[in-house]
């Protein structure tokens, strides 16, 4: 469902004033066939001269197939912080409300790297990779992000007591490049209890810290407690630009139908126009969104409600151009 939702975010984007040229490349399986690659080099090139994406989710076949295209892409232009913010939304259905945390998520490394073979038919080694220079970077741009956005602790997850080489590596880091951040809070929780506890006390968080597979549970988990992956957006950064995607795969349950939630990458859209200096633009988009949400009357059938993905767009469009007219 990517084009669909991705539709619908540039539509608001524009209806909120800010004028893009969209350059539009094609990836996964569709590329394939029509360039016999799924991550077309012009699609690089694009972002690398940008500096700067929004990407719709892209399918990834399940045991078989092509790699990622999503982690290709991440690594080809090391983006190695994932951003995940997740916040509870007014009017949605959720278990936690109140809740606002931000997962960083390594990007580049872990059991991403795609390192497997087979040692011998029936055994296979997939191999977990942790480095200093990776890890050290990822644990101090959650302790920059935590301080430039006011956030007042920042927890490392990690399993350092039966992975004791690789997330004790993560781990000493982690307090080691704690000591520069003396006003930020540091403390760690181990994956499985953090699982509980995000479930049962998601309050005592603000930023968590952790390498890539955990990043990718956690955030799925987290999800959940604000009414589901529709919701969650994400921002890949690194040195040479950015892409802003949803947390959410591709959905092919429902791909194709015109009803998924746009909200995921909608936010993550503005994330993009606030990392551009469309901040205005971008703040004015949100707060249509959010009208839009304590209406309740345009819900997507994730949240229970009947509304699909081009009409949940123009609700927030109409909103955003009300305002406009009031304000002339
Ligand atoms: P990946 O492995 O690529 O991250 P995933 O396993 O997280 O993918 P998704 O494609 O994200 O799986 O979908 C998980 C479930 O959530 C599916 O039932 C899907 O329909 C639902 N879902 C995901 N995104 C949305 C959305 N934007 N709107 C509505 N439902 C969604």
């Amino acid at each position: 469902m990517g084009p669909e939702i991705t539709s619908a975010t540039v539509r608001v984007i524009e209806a909120a004033g800010v004028d893009v040229n969209w350059e539009t490349h094609i990836l996964g399986a569709q590329a394939q066939e029509k360039y016999g690659t799924t991550l077309p080099d012009e699609a690089i090139t694009s972002i690398r001269e940008n500096r700067v994406a929004l990407k719709g989710p892209i399918m990834t076949p399940v045991g078989k197939g092509f790699t990622s295209v999503n982690v290709g892409l991440r690594k080809a232009l090391d983006l190695y912080a994932n951003v995940r913010p997740v916040r509870a939304l007014p009017n949605v259905p959720c278990r936690y409300p109140e809740l606002d945390l931000v997962i960083v998520r390594e990007n580049t490394e872990g059991l991403y790297s795609g390192i497997e073979h087979v040692v011998v038919p029936g055994v296979v080694e997939s191999l977990k990779v942790i480095t200093e220079k990776a890890s050290r970077r990822i644990v101090k741009y959650a302790f920059e992000f935590a301080r430039d956005n006011r956030r007042r602790k920042v927890t490392a997850v990690h399993k350092a007591n039966i992975m004791k080489l690789s997330d004790g590596l993560f781990l000493d880091l982690f307090y080691e490049v704690s000591k520069e951040f003396p006003d930020i809070e540091a403390d760690d929780k181990i994956i499985d209890n953090c699982c509980m506890q995000l479930v049962m006390r998601p309050e005592q968080f603000d930023v968590l810290v952790m390498e890539n597979l955990y990043g990718d549970i956690l955030s799925d988990l987290c999800a959940g407690l604000i009414g589901g992956l529709g919701l969650a957006p994400g921002a890949n950064i690194g040195e040479q630009g950015a892409v802003f995607e949803a947390v959410h795969g591709s959905a092919p349950d429902i791909a194709g139908q015109g009803i998924a939630n746009p909200t995921a990458i909608l936010m993550s859209g503005l994330m993009m126009l606030r990392h551009i200096g469309e901040a205005d633009a971008a703040a004015r988009a949100e707060k249509a969104m959010l009208d839009v949400f304590a209406e309740g009357k345009y819900l997507t059938r994730d949240l229970g409600g009947t509304t699909n993905t081009a009409d949940f767009a123009s609700a927030i469009i109409e909103r955003l151009a009300a305002t406009e007219s009031r304000s002339a």
